[in-house]
């Protein structure tokens, strides 16, 4: 059975990046039938943000990621707040403490300060191991408690993604395992957190990397075999080269559903970043990813974040979605907002669905009233010129013409190809701007809108002869 987790802390909103690890980790547990736990890391209560324990499970819920096990629907090995489980945490430690591998450390601030200070002039690194206390005592739960490396030697393992990865004794220290505030530190927590829980696989970032010989040395200490640990690639900005700032998008994810990005874009994206199936397909659901995720298919090479794919695969996710459901969404967010649906948004629904990359970008054509003309459209004498490279009178006999030409077409051969069709020829005989152009603007009303033959199919006939009347009597 595989068992996966995410297991962010609450210090902030979820970004991108953490977001992409809780995909991973989701999509390798289901593509198994495995399990995914979610649990909350919150033992360094200094840089813990509230209300981030809302917003991570909002977050998740928002895009889809649903995980078995968690602090909101509790578990057979919970709880799942690490605050919460202090004392699975003293039992290890006693673990330790009895097979001699946790002492506690009687330095004050200034007394490690100046070991720091020796080792540097000195010129070496400073290795806690080298200050051992010879009697540490016992511990009574206000010292720091630390881990006492039993053998300080060379580690090499495997990683899922990154292959053979090795370090040797300098990235060995007797780290603190128990903080002098009672709180367990990641690098204990996770461990036992991991055992007891059964999870079997690990997906996090490279910055852990460094400190994994320090688990391993643990994980022997404990007597216990290691998950199995996968390095997923860092994320790049649009250049490349540096990592994802927040300038270039590692912003909150639930600032994409303001802007009215849709979750399964976002998951389908971020699932991208780094990995890609075998099939190559691009736009797929949760589940279809999840059904071709492929562990061993995990880029090394860092995974280059650019917001022009993002947006196209929106729209793309967006044109999946039946017309109630987008309208669905969209009168949500309108909401949100505070803006007023438009009477005509039905109508224009398949303009929008053609254009919009986001539901923001529809909301703000709508609400900019580029579809006004639905309801009614009146340009002035030198609109209907502006663009024509003809005269009043020359103009008007142009649309008298072209009345007489809509006319032979029946309602129910009515379309933009009809249309099309029948204009065209007239158009290309008399000068194309003299007709198509005073036709588009009568029609929209505007100087910007979409083309003439969109418009008169959108419009019908009845309207459009109208407005076309109206504007050769304004001429
Ligand atoms: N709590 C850690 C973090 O948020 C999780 C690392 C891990 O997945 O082991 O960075």
């Amino acid at each position: 059975m595989i068992i996966t987790r995410f297991a962010p802390s609450p210090t902030g909103f979820m970004h991108v990046g953490g977001v992409r690890t809780a995909i991973f980790a989701w999509a390798f547990a289901r593509k198994h039938g495995g399990r995914f736990i979610l649990r909350i890391e919150d033992t360094d209560k200094e840089r813990e943000v509230a209300g981030s324990i809302e917003h991570i499970i909002e977050s998740l819920r928002w895009l889809g990621i649903t995980w078995d096990e968690g602090p909101d629907i509790g578990g057979p090995h919970g709880p799942y707040l690490q605050s919460q489980r202090l004392e699975t945490y003293k039992r290890y430690a006693q673990i330790l403490i009895e097979r001699g591998y946790a002492y506690p450390d009687p330095y004050t601030e200034d007394e490690l300060e100046g070991f720091r200070l020796l080792a540097e002039a000195e010129k070496r690194p400073f290795l806690y191991r080298d200050h051992r206390p010879h009697n540490p005592g016992a511990w009574d739960g206000t010292q720091p408690l630390r881990f006492r490396v039993p053998e300080v030697k060379r580690y090499t393992w495997t990683d899922l993604v990154r292959g053979e990865l090795s370090a040797g004794e300098e990235a060995l220290d007797d780290f603190i395992l128990i903080k002098s505030d009672g709180y367990p530190t990641y690098n204990f927590a996770h461990i036992v957190d991991d055992l007891e829980m059964g999870v079997t696989h690990i997906m996090r970032g490279e910055e852990f990397i460094s400190s994994t010989p320090k688990f391993l040395s643990l994980y022997e200490a404990l007597g216990i075999t290691p998950p199995e640990m996968a390095t997923l690639p860092v994320i790049l900005g649009p250049d490349g080269k540096k990592k994802l700032s927040k300038r270039d998008g590692a912003k909150d994810v639930l600032d994409y559903r303001r802007e009215g990005y849709a979750p399964e874009a976002i998951v389908n994206f971020l699932a991208l970043l780094g990995w890609h199936p075998e099939d190559e397909s691009e736009v797929m659901s949760a589940a279809e990813l999840a059904e071709k995720f492929d562990i061993s298919r995990v880029q090394k090479a860092g995974a280059k974040f650019d917001d022009v794919k993002l947006a196209w695969m929106n729209h793309e996710h967006l044109k999946r979605l039946s017309d109630d459901e987008f309208m669905g969404r969209l009168t949500i967010l309108m909401d949100e907002r505070g803006a007023e649906m438009p009477r005509y948004a039905t109508r224009a629904l398949p303009l929008l669905r053609e254009r919009a990359q986001t539901l923001g970008n529809a909301i703000e054509s709508l609400t900019g009233g580029e579809f006004a003309f639905f309801e009614e459209a009146t340009p002035s004498k030198d609109l209907l010129l502006a663009g024509a490279k003809a005269d009043a009178e020359a103009v008007r006999k142009n649309l008298t013409v072209l009345i007489e030409i809509l006319d032979d077409i029946s309602e129910r051969a009515w379309s933009g190809e009809s249309v099309k069709e029948q204009v065209f020829p007239f158009a290309t005989e008399v000068g194309r701007s003299a007709v198509l152009w005073p036709m588009r603007v009568t029609l929209s009303g505007r100087e910007k809108s979409p083309d003439p033959f969109t418009l008169a199919a959108l419009l019908g006939k009845e309207v459009t002869k109208q407005r076309l009347t109206k504007a050769i009597e304004l001429l």
